[in-house]
């Protein structure tokens, strides 16, 4: 294994490895026109990067030139280390080890369980060992683990998590002081929009919108997360709908997510239909069978949606918007009604889609932050689009 080499700190270096990732496969004197690096520099941090085995050397291409050598091309090697990714709900712990470049190696789900501060570390331990059973040799290891956190978490803390007691201990800290890796801890929907940004689109501008029991989105603005002073930006589902309203648990009134969350259409539907239990299946089933009830229902929801949304594009004109939702992934009218709803002259060219990450917003973006500190690349992009 290579020594202390978490991070590649030279500026030059990390410029030249981005461009060699964005580029997927180029020559050595691509490099120099794409970097503005003078040839010597590129020649002597390309030597490093190989010998660090960041990047590999191919041959590839026509081998009809002089001497039938075909021409030497560099690559990113996206297995020069592995990273544990973590999604951690109230009751659910989603864990993943993969490559630096989002080939997975292994997963482990653990659900209905409690997850608590007293129980957490426990959990965590099992799950990383279960997931390190399969690790791979690679040349620097482990570069580290990032947990999404359903709560808002300042500088790696979680400070406000209503559905745990997660902000109530030292979380990295104690996660730190047992695993000699970087540990790094981020809210999940800010971590669902970075792994949209790095692994499922070429865009700049982004937002990622989560449906759960509640709503909460992940703002993208040139590449960068944007957190806010306090890191709550993007708390979309205490945006205030209706003044007045249904009473939500954060003090306001007529909150967004008391309308339009996951949690507000099954009860809704539960009521209406007279069930005890709904759940995106149950609903999906309903819709399929063009239940008018159903219908009208996710018609209306969307509807409701599609204003929080309006307002998110009025402030912050993005490229796109990422729908992250089982029920939305489910029910694929549901987001035409939001797109039909969005007929504003501001709104109707922005872009509303659903995830293409199956599910895995949330881990892809824990492995993204992991591994922009790895390279030390900021607007790091490693999917195929
Ligand atoms: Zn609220």
């Amino acid at each position: 294994m290579i020594s202390s080499k978490y991070t590649i700190r030279e500026l030059n270096q990390a410029t030249l490895l981005k461009t060699i990732i964005d580029k997927k496969e180029v020559f050595r004197a691509e490099l120099a026109a794409a970097t503005g690096l003078n040839k010597a520099s590129v020649s002597d941090i390309t030597k490093k990067l190989l010998e660090e085995q960041l990047i590999l050397e191919t041959r590839m291409g026509d081998a009809s030139t002089a001497g039938g050598r075909k021409p030497i091309m560099l690559t990113f090697n996206g297995q020069a280390a592995t990273a544990l990714s973590f999604d951690v709900g109230y009751n659910y712990l989603e864990g993943m080890l993969s490559y630096i470049d989002g080939q997975v190696i292994a997963t482990v789900t653990k659900q209905r369980i409690s997850v608590t501060s007293e129980t957490i570390l426990p959990l965590l331990e099992e799950s990383v060992v279960d997931l390190l059973a399969n690790v791979p040799d690679t040349p620097h290891g482990i570069a580290g683990m990032t947990l999404g956190i359903h709560g808002v978490v300042f500088h790696d803390q979680p400070v406000f998590t209503p559905y745990y007691d997660l902000d109530t201990i030292d979380l990295q800290t104690e996660l730190a002081n047992h695993y000699d890796f970087p540990i790094f801890i981020h809210n999940e929907a800010n971590l669902a929009a970075l792994g949209e940004y790095t692994f499922s689109s070429h865009y700049q501008n982004l937002i990622s919108i989560s449906i759960h029991s509640g709503i909460g989105c992940g703002i993208v603005e040139s590449g960068k997360l944007q957190l806010g002073k306090h890191g709550k930006a993007g708390e979309l589902g205490h945006s205030i709908l209706y003044p007045s309203g249904r009473p939500c648990p954060c003090g306001n009134a007529g909150c967004l997510e008391q309308y339009a969350s996951s949690k507000a259409v099954y009860e809704e539907f539960a009521r209406v239909k007279n069930l005890d239990y709904v759940n995106s299946d149950i609903l999906a089933d309903y819709v399929k069978k063009e239940d008018p009830q159903a219908n009208e229902l996710i018609r209306k929801n969307a509807e409701l949606l599609s204003i929080g949304i309006n307002n998110m594009i009025m402030m912050y004109d993005p490229d796109v918007i990422v729908i992250n939702s089982s029920l939305y992934q489910k029910i694929p009218e549901m987001t035409d009604h939001v797109n039909d709803a969005l007929t504003s002259r501001f709104t109707r060219d922005t872009l509303v889609r659903t995830t293409r990450l199956e599910g895995n917003a949330i881990l892809f973006g824990a492995l993204a932050i992991t591994a922009q500190h790895f390279l030390n690349i900021r607007k790091l992009k490693l999917g195929d689009f």
